[in-house]
């Protein structure tokens, strides 16, 4: 059976608390080469979606998503939050009408995201942000799609290469956001948005880990 509904704000939900969880190192990783904001800012947004969730409990799994991407935009400021909006209101839109995803709708849904993502923050590979954990991780799903994977397999491949992804940008030096300010002393650190794209396709593969 694919991805239902219910499944999608079971996902939303653990995201919630792996983002509770893992706030602080976040937010150390952001202290190295940022504002050291970025656990905080995704907690704050996160617990303003479990808020919010229940408006959209009965809905389509693309209203689901939109609600978390509104409710993203208006309660975390910097870089992050408007990003992140943007991610899950472009999975939303793809998503509209949907009750539930199959491997494709979800793979669509994810590059929809990744596209909005870079259409806000205009990052390039290797710029060292949260695109270069989104990148390995929609073309796994994509490879993982056409060899016709199980969707809990596809979603383990899609987060270790987001994890790959995330490790391969603690040697790059930032060329957007505020650790582009550093410049060479960006080098040698992990970079946070990386770090929680990675958090959430993670949390997918487990929240969704029966799904097959
Ligand atoms: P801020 O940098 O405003 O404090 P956060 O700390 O919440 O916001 O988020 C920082 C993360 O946002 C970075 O680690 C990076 O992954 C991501 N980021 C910053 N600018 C961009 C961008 N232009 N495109 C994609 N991701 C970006
Ligand atoms: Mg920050």
């Amino acid at each position: 059976m694919p991805i239902q509904r219910d499944d999608t704000l079971t996902w939303i939900k653990d995201c919630a608390k792996a983002v509770e969880e893992k706030s602080s190192y976040l937010t150390e990783l952001d202290a190295a080469i940022g504002d050291a904001d970025h656990g905080a800012n995704m907690d704050r947004g996160f617990k303003a979606v479990l808020n919010k969730l229940p408006e959209a409990g009965d809905k389509d799994i693309g209203t689901i998503f939109k609600t978390v991407g509104m409710t993203l935009l208006s309660t975390v400021g910097g870089a992050g939050g408007p990003l992140y909006g943007t991610f899950f209101l472009q999975a939303g839109m793809k998503t509209t009408g949907k009750m539930e995803l199959n491997l494709a709708d979800w793979t669509e849904a994810l590059e929809a995201a990744l596209d909005g993502v870079v259409m806000r923050g205009k990052a390039q590979p290797g710029d060292k942000t949260m695109v270069d954990a989104l990148i390995p991780a929609v073309n796994a799903l994509k490879d993982a799609l056409q060899a016709n994977q199980p969707i809990n397999k596809a979603l383990q491949l899609s987060a270790e290469a987001a994890e790959k992804g995330m490790e391969a940008t603690i040697p790059l030096v930032a060329r957007k956001g505020r650790a582009s300010y550093l410049g060479e002393r960006s080098a040698g650190h992990q970079d946070p948005g990386a770090t929680s794209s990675h958090l959430l396709l993670k949390t997918a593969s487990l929240t969704w880990k029966d799904i097959s």
